[in-house]
């Protein structure tokens, strides 16, 4: 039975304004050696039910690391981060990958979908890892492939889609278990400019129907879709626009 680790515990953070993911402190170190060399330096963030926001700023200022500590990929060096009021990074790695699972759809520069698996798989798989049926993973990957534009495409193998197809499949399967938010690592960085503009217009069009996205972008157009753009420089926030 699928049940989703924010649902479970409804009630405990339905406070009115709450942050449904929020990062509060996060310094971030990747070398134990040199603990002084920081990729976050005390990043605060609270991002509301519904909230589509940009991250933009230079490259290696820490935007990855952001995200990925956000979606649970990563755990902080120091502070914390609460995913629809329960804190992510202090569950065990096992708890965390379930949480990840349910509750955070991911969209890669990259795509990283998985070669030697067919479109439709790509995006029944997380439901199946979740422990949805064969046949609800079906309709809701039937649902997803002709909301996305790629009706006809499930039986293809991604190496025989263009970037911006791929990246629709990508955006297919992070949705696939309606996840509480979408996290998305420079999404338009490897596409064009036309299937960059269908990208975006279809994040835009999550967002429309009450998706929470968080996007990482050097592309302003891209930053421009968002409602709310955090400016990052050094590891730090630097400014916000709405
Ligand atoms: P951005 O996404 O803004 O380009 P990143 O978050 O990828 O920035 O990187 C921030 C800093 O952390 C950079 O100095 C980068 O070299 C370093 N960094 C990122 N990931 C790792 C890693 N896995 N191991 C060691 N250093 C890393």
């Amino acid at each position: 039975m699928y049940t989703s680790a924010l649902t479970r515990d409804a009630g405990e953070h339905d406070a009115p304004g709450a942050a449904l993911v929020e990062g509060r402190a996060l310094t971030k170190s990747y070398d134990p050696a040199h603990p002084e060399r920081l990729a976050l330096r005390g990043v605060d963030l609270a991002v509301k039910p519904g909230e589509m926001v940009a991250i933009m700023g230079p490259s290696g200022c820490g935007k990855s690391t952001l995200l990925h500590l956000l979606g649970g990929l990563d755990v902080p060096t120091d502070g914390a981060v609460i995913l629809g009021g329960r804190r992510l990074d202090t569950l065990s790695e096992t708890k965390r990958a379930l949480v990840r699972r349910r509750d955070v759809g991911y969209v890669f520069q990259f795509f990283n979908l998985i070669a030697n698996l067919s479109v439709a798989d790509n995006v029944e798989l997380p439901q199946l890892l979740v422990g949805r049926s064969p046949a609800h993973a079906r309709a809701r990957r039937e649902e997803l492939l002709g909301r996305l534009g790629l009706a006809g495409y499930g039986s293809r193998a991604p190496a025989e889609l263009s970037g911006g197809e791929q990246q629709r499949v990508a955006l297919a399967r992070a949705l696939a278990n309606e996840p509480a938010v979408l996290l998305a690592d420079e999404p338009t960085g490897n596409l064009d400019s036309a299937a960059s503009g269908e990208v975006v217009a279809l994040l835009e069009e999550c967002h429309a129907g009450g998706q929470t996205v968080v996007l990482v972008t050097h592309d302003p157009g891209v930053g421009a879709a968002a409602g709310r753009l955090l400016r990052m420089a050094d590891g730090r926030i630097v400014s916000e626009e709405r």
